[in-house]
């Protein structure tokens, strides 16, 4: 049979400490699933590269659709939720970036209104999963609040609440003195709240939603690298140091981790190392103060400022990102200077973790789905917003792989667009960064 090996992965580079890091989530998430090593030669109908939130739901979806499901194997390089799934601030946020309005006017009535039903629709399908599955994740449902730091924001903040609501979503506007009450100060100008939205414990999630598509017949392999991915005839064959899979269609869902698999999807998006931090468990008089509703916030500050309490009434924080992991660890005093600014009354506050990940940025800020190849499909650039568009994209992609003819949610196929000078990413996330860091300061003088 004849082979066409596409390209080698250098994925030893982009993985290669496979254990999973210390966080907050890592000390406190349920029991990882078994997920053996491949081991010797297979098959599939579906191979996922990747196993978070996009791969894992791309599973689930897909043994758990039509009657006796879809034979699907997701090979993993190191865990399940190891990535940024496994990492992130686990707040669950509708919606994209852009407004439905703006989405519409760049993508046109057809695409534009199938990305506005998805992303409007994403958080529905998170919560929705974990009741179905009963996935024990400490998910919430309460809201996410989006705070204008500044009063001018507010004009932006309000028409992005008026789009929802035009569309009959489950959003209200809050004014300063409902912020004020929300916050336990009177730093915010007033917001919306999006109460599709919430928080939940992400590597619980993720290991959630392993454990769901290994009950309903998904195989996920563990600690296998995949190495190469080519062409064998009418079949995919993915390869990985001690085994193999043919498999009828792939998915590749390895996000911010992606790397030389295929041939320019990395020069795609842009990795940054995201950040967060964690208090030890505030005392109960501070528990009910900040967000004692279990919402979760981001504000409107350039380079992004969101917290949440966990279920333990831990304070999280995330904000700010460096194109290398060794800056990501210097933005770590920043977020405690900025909880303590929170909590002026506070006192001392013990920290208990500070953390990073990769995140996937892409230069329109909107997540990207490819059809590589037939049979071969992309979903990544999440822009550090993928707890609930990575899970509604894995659905999505396992509808292309099944080849649903009217699927319940879509999302356009995009050209892979390598960005020129790729390898100067380090120096304009940089500047960027400092740009934005600097406005920011301004604002908040
Ligand atoms: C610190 C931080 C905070 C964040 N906060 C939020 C938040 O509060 N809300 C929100 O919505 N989003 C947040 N995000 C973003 C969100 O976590 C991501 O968008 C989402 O998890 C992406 O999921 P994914 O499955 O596409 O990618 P990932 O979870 O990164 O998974 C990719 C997987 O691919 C695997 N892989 C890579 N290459 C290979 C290979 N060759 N073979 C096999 N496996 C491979 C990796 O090991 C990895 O496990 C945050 C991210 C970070 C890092």
């Amino acid at each position: 049979m004849s082979q066409t090996s596409y390209t080698k992965s250098d994925q030893t580079k982009s993985v290669a400490n496979l254990t999973l890091p210390p966080s907050l989530w890592a000390a406190t998430a349920t029991p990882a699933p078994e997920t053996p090593m491949l081991a010797g030669e297979g098959r599939a109908d579906v191979a996922i590269i990747g196993g978070g939130f996009t791969g894992l739901s791309a599973a689930l979806h897909l043994a758990t659709a039509n009657e006796g499901g879809t034979d699907v194997a997701v090979l993993e390089a190191a865990e399940p939720g190891w990535g940024a799934s496994g990492r992130n601030g686990g707040q669950v946020i509708p919606g994209l970036k852009e407004d439905p309005r703006q989405i519409l006017s760049r993508f046109g009535e057809k695409d534009g209104e199938a990305m506005v039903r998805a992303s409007g629709a994403a958080a529905d399908l998170v919560f929705d999963l974990i009741k179905r599955f009963e996935i024990d994740c400490d998910g919430q449902q309460t809201g996410w609040i989006q705070a204008a730091h500044m009063p001018h924001m507010l004009g932006d903040l309000q028409k992005r609440h008026g789009d929802w609501a035009a569309r009959d979503a489950n959003v209200a506007w809050l004014e300063a003195d409902e912020l004020s009450r929300r916050m336990g100060d009177d730093r915010y100008h007033g917001g919306w709240i999006d109460k599709r939205g919430g928080g939940l414990q992400p590597l619980s999630y993720a290991r959630g939603l392993a454990r769901a598509a290994i009950e309903n017949g998904a195989r996920i392999y563990g600690a296998s690298p995949v190495t190469d991915l080519s062409r064998d005839g009418q079949n995919w064959r993915v390869t990985t140091a001690h085994g193999a899979l043919r498999a009828d269609k792939v998915i590749i869902a390895t996000n911010g981790y992606t790397d030389g698999l295929w041939p320019g999807l990395a020069q795609t998006v842009v990795p940054v190392f995201s950040v967060q931090v964690a208090t030890a468990p505030l005392g109960e008089n501070m528990r009910g103060r900040i967000l004692g509703g279990g919402e979760v916030l981001s504000d409107t500050h350039r380079v992004l400022w969101y917290f949440r309490q966990d279920a333990h009434g831990r304070l999280i924080m995330g904000g700010g990102g460096s194109a290398y992991e060794s800056g990501a660890v210097n933005i770590y005093d920043g977020l405690r200077q900025r909880i303590h600014n929170l909590l002026p009354d506070a006192g001392e506050i013990d920290f208990e973790f500070a953390w990073n990940g990769k995140v996937a940025l892409t230069t329109d800020h909107y997540p990207h789905l490819h059809e590589l190849a037939p049979g071969l499909w992309a979903g990544l650039g999440f822009n550090g917003r993928g707890v609930a568009m990575a899970t509604m994209m894995g659905k999505i992609l396992a509808d292309k792989a099944l080849g649903t003819s009217q699927p319940e949610f879509d999302f356009p196929n995009m050209k892979p667009r390598p960005l020129p000078l790729h390898f100067l990413r380090g120096l304009a996330v940089t500047a960027t960064r400092t740009y934005y860091n600097f406005r920011d300061a301004l604002d908040d003088k």
